[in-house]
């Protein structure tokens, strides 16, 4: 119980990645609240936690009244907030319109970044006001490989991505050099099998040559978990973390580990 009575909020935590971490918290002991733009997914899994250890409420990260409705709501119930984790995140391919530098329209463009990062920007500055009283608190950013490397099908995402990561760097020191032990770090996930991935993977055949050339590319050669993802943020909400602020880890297979692993004989 790592999180025993910490108070942690999610977002985007209807599904995937987002609901193994709020799963994951809730196992070490902590109140978390499950939020997402879905509130009946949100509830769901909320449902689905150990009775007492988390509450569903709806959050569209985009939106800065809600941000601040949300964090003086859990404020009323709980006093403090331990743990934010800003997980909601979109990859603008769902409509399948072109992502790529030449073709992304200026309006896609910036509907990826509003929910990528200005969801991640509202998200700190809340948490930052929050955790402040008692001068501590974990922020964790889920920003991707992608951030990382240039994604050329996916140029909008890839550059918020990056954004989340050295925006997480400013937390870090801008709370450092205000005394505040209120830690920020991102996690870099690839190739975690969620429900975002569909619109990429097609269907039939196409995926499974899509899934085969995934799991060729990736060192580990399999996708990672949710739950993979979860174990690194639960590492980094909890007190076993207390000395890292302003880093980086990837969960990715060893992808960004530099050239690929063949397979020897
Ligand atoms: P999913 O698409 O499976 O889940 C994302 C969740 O976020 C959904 O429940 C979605 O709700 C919600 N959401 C979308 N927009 C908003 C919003 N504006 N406000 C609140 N909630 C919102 O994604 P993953 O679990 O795969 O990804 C989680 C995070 O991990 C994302 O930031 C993603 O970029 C990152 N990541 C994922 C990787 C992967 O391989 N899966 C790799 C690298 C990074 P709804 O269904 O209603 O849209």
């Amino acid at each position: 119980m790592r999180l025993h009575h910490r108070i942690a909020l999610v977002t985007g935590a209807a599904r995937g990645i987002g609901e193994a971490i709020a799963r994951a918290l809730a196992a070490e002991g902590a109140m978390v609240w499950v939020t997402d733009l879905d509130a009946d997914g949100a509830r769901r899994v909320a449902a689905s936690l150990p009775p007492g250890s988390a509450q569903a409420v709806a959050l569209d990260v985009r939106d800065e009244v809600q941000w601040q409705q949300v964090v003086d709501q859990l404020l009323q119930h709980h006093g403090r907030l331990d743990v934010l984790v800003n997980n909601a995140g979109i990859t603008g391919l769902e409509a399948g319109a072109a992502h790529d530098p030449e073709h992304a329209s200026l309006s896609d463009w910036r509907a990826v970044h509003a929910t990528n990062l200005d969801g991640v920007f509202l998200g700190c500055r809340q948490a930052i006001r929050a955790m402040r009283p008692q001068r501590r608190g974990a922020i964790i950013n889920i920003s991707s490989r992608s951030g990382m490397v240039g994604i050329p099908a996916a140029a909008a995402y890839a550059s918020s991505k990056a954004a989340v990561r050295n925006h997480t760097k400013s937390v870090a020191l801008y709370c450092a050099q205000h005394g505040l032990a209120i830690r920020c770090n991102s996690i870099h996930p690839a190739a975690i099998l969620t429900p975002m991935w569909e619109p990429m993977l097609g269907q039939g055949d196409e995926r499974a040559t899509r899934m085969a050339a995934l799991v060729r590319d990736t060192p580990l050669k399999r996708f990672g978990t949710p739950e993979e993802v979860a174990a690194v943020a639960v590492l980094l909400a909890s007190d076993e973390s207390a000395y890292m602020t302003g880093t980086e880890i990837t969960v990715d297979g060893g992808l960004l580990a530099g050239s690929a692993a063949t397979p020897q004989q």
